[in-house]
This record gives structure tokens, C-alpha cells and sequence, in this order.
């Protein structure tokens, strides 16, 4: 096992990379930007090196820094967390060239998956159903007609290296498909720096169902249930919950089954997560994602099992610690993502907590990184905390969440809690009868938030 990890991020997900470790005996080490100093995670970890002023780019983005910091510390191995490098296949390479152990996939697989085209291709090779749509990238306007007429309107222009709901065009009819070819293209230039696109069915009403699969590099992969995240705004989650309201226990096995099998066939390593869009009792295959999610906690809670664990184990060379067969959903998680916006805009809204106080009690789990007297940076992603609630089923997880709201103080700044309130008021939100556009349709109509 490893003596010493670094972590190559910052803000909650850091905090849960230390927690991780020091149950484990591991020594963490933070790494952190000028505008850090005084951030949880440095605060602690067992060492904290900064790697450079307040850009991204010039900190946790910046290679040369974070290899540095690992050869002064002498950490032998570097959990990304989500986002920042956590996907990117050069800097896997680089940490691996340096003789360091990635908490992670292989770069060849975070190359395979990070590809959009690619990872259709790969999983539905490997028996993983897809969404209709054209088969590789189309460069020209005259095949995107062509193919669009042959999948049927509406559809929906993605591309090939996109992330994070950017560079997607939908078209419902052909008078519309031009100018969301073109666009798509642009964005995708500009976003990602490669205008490669290609074409989808829409699927109008479909929920988001994700499944979370492990494997351990060696040919052996298991499932742990699905995620529901059809909560969405902007294509950026808000509200997650595990199990799905949806699935039952034969479809969760039988699909589980399917993306456990072929993350096995091709000798993946670590925490994965298999998307989908699943609509009329079909999953529809959008994207993997290579590294552990943000809602990976709704998942820890029905299974408990304590997933950076698990993936600080299998990147040491260890078994799996669990089978498939101890796998059994335990009641029902809730996670919420609290961000420093104001409401109603969701403008982001960085600035000083004056008064910090999370809730607690039987169930009740909050990752955050914030404290009183913190002063949350301007530079870096709002999500600020994540209240997670587990219950015995549904109904007593949402009452658990309410209760916990109204136990969580955050004074000083804006955050979206009051969207939650509004939420939990909402009778679709109670019984789980929510698509993907539900949240949008609902901050389209005036709300008092
Ligand atoms: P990204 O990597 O940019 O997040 P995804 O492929 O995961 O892109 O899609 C993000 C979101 O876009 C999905 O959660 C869904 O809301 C919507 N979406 C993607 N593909 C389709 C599709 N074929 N039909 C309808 N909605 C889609």
C-alpha cells in the first residue's frame, strides 16, 4: 500500500480524498493555488505544497507543478478527484513516465472513453444499447442531412470531444439542421479545440440514468446500481438520487450486469460511470465517465461501501474488496449540490461565510469544505457543499433531506439551498415523476426563490 498520496484538487472533494486516506494510514498531501492558503483541504492534510497563483491553469491545471510537488513530498501516487485533470489522458502519461501511480484508469482507456465517437464505437461492440444516430463524426452538411433524415427528427448535433452540455445543437426539423451543424461546430472549436461533431435521435422525455461499475485492471468488474440524475439544469446536475425511482431490481441486474461485463472485457481499472438516457423502458448508452463522480456519495450510502477506498486499493494492485453478490441496495440516498449562486439567475456569488453550520443527525452526510470565516474564491467552481440523506426508502430520505436543510446555515453568502426548499414542495419531485427538462420547464415559470 501506499505510503503517501497527493491530491490534485481542492474544495470538498479534496477533504473526502484525506478522509479516505487517513483511515487508511495514508499520509495526503494537498497541493493548493495562492488563493487557497486558507482552504480546508490544506488546512487537513498532513502536508500542503503551493503550486502557483489563483488561475487553474496556473495551479491545479499546471503539470509541471503538480509533478514537482509529488517528487518534494515524495507521494508515490495522485488522486485526481473530478474535473481539473481528472480526464485527461497526457497528464496520466506524465505522472506514469515520472514513476508515479495514477489513482485511476489507464490513459488508454481515459483516451477511449474521452473520445465521444470512440466510446460509442467500444460500447456498442460490447453489447451496451446506444442512441440511434450516425455511425463516427460527419464533417460535411450534406451528410448530416442525410443522415438526420434517416434517424428522423428531431436531432441532436454533439461533439466528439465535448463535456459539460457544451457544443450540442438540436434540431428539430430540417429547416433547423444547418445552423445547428454550423454552430455546433463552432462551439466545439472554440470549447475543445476540435470542430469534430455527430449526430443523435433526441430523445424528448428521458430520465438520466447513470451506473457506476468497478473494475479491477484485471479482467474483473462489478456494478453498484444505478444513479437517477435527471435533475438538471443547464445539462449540469443538481439533484441525485439512488436507486433510480424508476428501476426495479430486475432491470438494475440486467443492465448492471451488461456495463459490468464490458468494463471487465476491456481490463478497466477503477471507478467508471456508464450514462445513459433511458426513456420507455430503454437505456440509450451517452457517455462514460473515467474518474469518481460528484454524486459518487448517493451510492456509498445504499451499498456502503467507501468508493475512494476501494479505488486507492485497486490502483495499489489489490484485489476488489467486494463481489457482485455483496452488492444489495440499501434504502434510498438523496444528494443535493449546494452552489454559491443567487437565485433566481444563478448568478455565481464567491465571497465571505460568515456563520457556517452543517446539519447532522442519523442519515445525514455533508462534504463541503467550508467553515466560518471562509472566503470562497472567485476563480473556481461554485458548488460549495453536498448534503447527502439516506433513508430506509424514499419518502423518509425527502423528509430527511427537509429536516437537514432546515438545520444547514450558510450566512454571508447566497446559495441555492432555497431551490431545494422550493423542491421538496413540488409533488412531481415527491413522487419521482421527472424527466431531463423537468427542472427547466419548472425555473421557466416564475418561482419565489
Ligand atoms: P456532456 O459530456 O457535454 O455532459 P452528454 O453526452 O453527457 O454531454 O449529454 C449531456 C446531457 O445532454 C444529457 O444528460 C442530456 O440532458 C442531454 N442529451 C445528450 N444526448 C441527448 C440525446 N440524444 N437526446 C436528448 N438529450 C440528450
Amino acid at each position: 500500500m501506499f505510503n503517501k498520496i497527493l491530491i490534485a484538487n481542492r474544495g470538498e472533494i479534496a477533504l473526502r480524498v484525506i478522509r479516505a486516506c487517513r483511515e487508511m494510514g495514508i499520509g495526503s498531501v494537498a497541493v493548493h493555488s495562492t488563493a487557497d492558503a486558507d482552504a480546508m483541504h490544506v488546512r487537513m492534510a498532513d502536508e500542503a505544497i503551493c503550486i502557483g497563483p489563483a488561475p487553474s491553469s496556473a495551479s491545479y491545471l499546471h503539470v509541471p507543478a503538480i509533478i514537482s510537488a509529488c517528487e518534494i513530498s515524495g507521494a508515490e501516487a495522485i488522486h485526481p478527484g473530478y474535473g481539473f485533470l481528472s480526464e485527461n489522458a497526457a497528464f496520466v502519461q506524465v505522472v506514469e513516465d515520472h514513476g508515479i501511480t495514477f489513482i485511476g484508469p489507464s490513459a488508454e482507456h481515459i483516451r477511449m472513453m474521452g473520445d465521444k465517437i470512440t466510446a460509442k464505437d467500444t460500447m456498442k461492440a460490447l453489447g451496451v444499447p446506444c442512441v440511434p444516430g450516425s455511425a463516427g463524426g460527419v464533417a460535411h452538411y450534406d451528410t448530416a442531412r442525410t443522415v438526420a433524415a434517416e434517424i428522423g427528427y428531431p436531432v441532436i448535433i454533439k461533439a466528439t470531444a465535448g463535456g459539460g452540455g457544451r457544443g450540442m445543437k438540436l434540431a428539430r426539423a430540417e429547416s433547423e439542421l444547418e445552423t445547428a451543424f454550423r454552430t455546433a461546430r463552432s462551439e466545439a472549436k472554440a470549447a475543445f479545440g476540435n470542430d469534430e461533431v455527430y449526430i443523435e435521435k433526441y430523445l424528448g422525455q428521458p430520465r438520466h440514468i447513470e451506473i457506476q461499475v468497478f473494475g479491477d485492471g484485471n479482467g474483473n468488474a462489478v456494478h453498484l446500481g444505478e444513479r437517477d440524475c435527471s435533475l438538471q439544469r443547464r445539462h449540469q446536475k443538481v439533484l441525485e438520487e439512488a436507486p433510480g425511482p424508476v428501476i426495479d431490481a430486475e432491470t438494475r441486474a440486467r443492465i448492471g450486469q451488461t456495463c459490468a461485463e464490458a468494463v471487465a472485457r476491456i481490463g478497466y481499472r477503477g471507478a467508471g460511470t456508464i450514462e445513459f438516457l433511458f426513456e420507455n423502458g430503454e437505456f440509450y448508452f451517452i457517455e462514460m465517465n473515467t474518474r469518481l463522480q460528484v454524486e459518487h456519495p448517493v451510492t456509498e450510502a445504499i451499498f456502503g461501501v467507501d468508493l475512494v477506498r476501494e479505488q486507492i486499493r485497486v490502483a495499489a494492485g489489490h484485489p476488489l474488496s467486494f463481489t457482485q453478490d455483496e452488492l444489495q441496495v440499501n434504502g434510498h440516498a438523496i444528494e443535493v449540490r449546494i452552489n454559491a449562486e443567487k437565485l433566481p439567475n444563478f448568478t455565481p456569488c464567491p465571497g465571505r461565510v460568515a456563520t457556517y453550520h452543517a446539519p447532522g443527525g442519523l442519515g445525514v452526510r455533508m462534504d463541503s469544505a467550508l467553515y466560518s470565516g471562509y472566503t470562497i474564491p472567485p476563480y473556481y467552481d461554485s458548488l460549495i457543499a453536498k448534503l447527502i440523506v439516506h433513508g430506509r426508502d424514499r419518502p423518509e430520505a425527502l423528509a430527511r433531506l427537509n429536516r437537514a436543510l432546515g438545520e444547514l446555515i450558510i450566512d454571508g453568502v447566497d446559495s441555492s439551498v432555497p431551490l431545494f426548499r422550493a423542491l421538496l414542495a413540488e409533488p412531481d419531485v415527491l413522487t419521482g415523476n421527472y424527466d431531463i427538462h423537468w427542472l427547466e420547464k419548472f425555473l421557466a415559470q416564475p418561482q419565489d426563490l
